[in-house]
């Protein structure tokens, strides 16, 4: 008699662990969904309807129990499979922030919370239990609580609507599994939310600081650049990826850069701060501070160097515009320092030789021999035209800058002045052995101007190319009508030329390309700045061209006469 009940025990136990294999192996594929699928769900739903077929049950759902304020937890269900023909409950409001003392479940909120699962047939269950249970037409359930980070965070449930399936402790905890599955899909899934909201909150930060933060590679590449990189310099984050960081760097500055990087990369050096300019994918430059550190080596990663781009363009400027103007401060101060004491030597030494000159003829004036005396007075005459012409000077550009000139223009004939120029210079440039021409323009050329004023240029130009042309060299003088329309006098001489990094100085006041006491030529340096300021009162301008010791040519271009152009001081 023994052996039918062996038989059929052996039976129950093969059916026991196929439905046991079938309940393990559906929740492995759960588990397999909640890490492939990444429309969470999705995949509870695909998890719940293979729990569901391998349970043989009539539903499969998942509640969450979250604190109210009041605080007691209100459950709700979140997910549901129901087989076929069975109503789902998902849209059951009474299933929703559901109060599970007040519905008569508080032996399920006690067992679920010391980690228990509550099975059987409801006819079994407390009557408080039934009436909402039998509502749903189940007739035995197994509901099983889900733990996240070590806490009941809610519960999944098998209901049996078509018969009352037998459930024991054997295939309650294969359910087990599956719900400890279920607990670890929902961290997941609060990690994977948690370090979304952490990415969103960098990203919120790197869009917002208008410092770039980079990151340098081993072979001194880019691997990482802020937005700011792209606003502050225009190039696209994309196009300077994978770029020598190097190609970006203002050739003044490459020198610090690769220094610093070689530094870094080498470990002589932690961290390095420097100042350059950055170039921008306009042609333009930008200076920034450049704060870089080495990150520690990571396995399998190269040296690393990470940093911050501050952008100090406007504040640089500032302060080399504040340099600038210091330092042209303090070369315009010294310019007047030089000027009065070359000045004053100007002065003196034709104020002494009238001063001698004067002593010598009223002391010994009877006896000297005429001859002698001629000379004396030749010497004194000259000596005063000096003074009087370099006072003239320094009251001209006085009352120039104080804007006292009163222009009388009238039309001007270009050839006549110049011939007028050539004239009155020939006997100083014959003393020198110079030739002095003037090449005549094909048709007359005529300029609206103050017909004194412009002699006056024309002389202090044709002067000094006669002091700084040495014997036997020569001097031209043309007139013509330039490309852009313009009158324009050259005065060309084969002198000594002016050094290339002097030139910006001419027209400066007080500035002497030689400014020693020693010098070989005299002058106070304001003739060519007079030449330049009586040049622009016409509505024109003065070019220089220069080379040393093969001469230089100075170019005046003025508007024709009939162009509205000769302003007023
Ligand atoms: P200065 O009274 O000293 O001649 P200018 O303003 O006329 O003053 O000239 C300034 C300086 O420019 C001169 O000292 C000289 O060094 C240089 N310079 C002017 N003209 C010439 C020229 N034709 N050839 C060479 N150097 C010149």
């Amino acid at each position: 008699m023994s052996a039918p009940i062996l038989e059929s025990a052996t039976h129950d136990d093969a059916i026991m662990a196929l439905r046991r294999e079938r309940i393990l192996t559906a929740t492995g594929l759960a588990a397999e969904q909640f890490l492939s699928e990444s429309n969470h769900r999705t995949a509870f739903q695909a998890a719940l309807r293979l729990l569901g077929e391998a349970t043989a049950v009539s539903r499969v759902y998942v509640f969450q129990s979250v604190p109210s304020d009041g605080g007691e937890s209100l459950w709700s269900q979140r997910h549901e499979w129901c087989a076929e023909g069975i109503a789902p409950q998902i849209d059951n409001p009474d299933l929703q922030n559901l109060s599970m003392v007040d519905a008569g479940f508080s032996r399920w909120v006690k067992e679920l919370s010391a980690g228990r699962a509550i099975f059987g047939p409801v006819r079994e269950f407390p009557e408080a239990e039934r009436p909402i249970l039998f509502a749903q037409q189940i007739r035995s359930l197994v509901v099983m609580p889900v733990q996240v980070h070590g806490r009941l965070w809610g519960m999944i449930g098998f209901d049996d609507c078509l018969s009352e399936q037998g459930w024991n402790e054997a295939i309650v905890s294969c359910l087990r599994v599956a719900a400890r599955v279920l607990g670890a899909a929902y961290e997941r899934m609060d990690y994977k939310t948690h370090r979304d909201h952490l990415l969103d909150d960098y990203q919120l930060l790197l869009n917002s600081v208008r410092e770039v933060i980079f990151r340098v590679g081993d072979e001194g590449r880019w691997s990482f650049l802020s937005p700011a990189w792209a606003e502050l310099t225009g190039w696209s984050i994309a196009e300077s990826l994978g770029r020598p960081c190097t190609d970006f760097i203002d050739p003044e500055f490459l020198g610090t850069a690769r220094t610093t990087m070689v530094g870094l990369f080498s470990g002589q050096v932690e961290t390095s701060r420097w100042e350059g300019r950055v170039r921008l994918a306009d042609g333009g430059s930008r200076w920034f501070v450049v704060n870089a550190r080495r990150l520690p080596t990571a396995p399998g990663r190269g040296a690393e160097i990470v940093g911050t781009l501050i952008d100090v363009d406007d504040t640089k400027r500032a302060e080399l515009a504040l340099i600038e103007a210091k330092r042209a401060a303090e070369a315009a101060n010294r310019a007047k320092s030089e000027f009065l004491s070359t000045m004053s030597h100007e002065l003196r030494t034709p104020l002494n030789a009238v001063i001698g000159l004067t002593e010598s003829l009223i002391e010994d004036g009877a006896t000297l021999e005429p001859v002698r005396t001629q000379r004396y007075l030749e010497i004194i005459h000259r000596s005063g035209k000096q003074l009087l012409a370099q006072i003239n000077d320094v009251l001209d550009l006085a009352r120039i800058e104080a804007g006292q000139i009163r222009l009388v223009p009238a039309r001007v004939d270009l050839s006549s002045v110049c011939s007028s120029a050539v004239e009155g210079s020939r006997r100083s440039a014959e003393a020198k052995r110079l030739v002095l021409t003037f090449t005549r323009p094909p048709a007359p050329l005529c300029v609206m101007a103050d017909e004194k004023l412009l002699r006056q240029v024309l002389n202090n130009l044709v002067s000094n190319a006669i002091k700084f042309t040495p014997e036997g060299g020569q001097i031209t003088l043309g007139a013509s009508l330039s490309e852009a329309g313009l009158a324009t006098i050259t005065v060309r001489d084969t002198g000594i030329g002016i050094p290339p990094e002097k030139l910006a100085l001419l027209f400066k006041p007080f500035s002497q390309v030689d400014s020693s006491l020693a010098r070989k030529y005299g002058g106070t340096g304001l003739g060519l700045t007079l030449v330049d300021r009586l040049v622009r009162l016409h509505g024109g301008t003065v070019d220089v061209a220069s080379e040393t010791n093969r001469g230089s040519v100075f170019t005046l271009s003025l508007p024709l006469a009939g162009s509205p152009s000769v302003s007023s001081p």
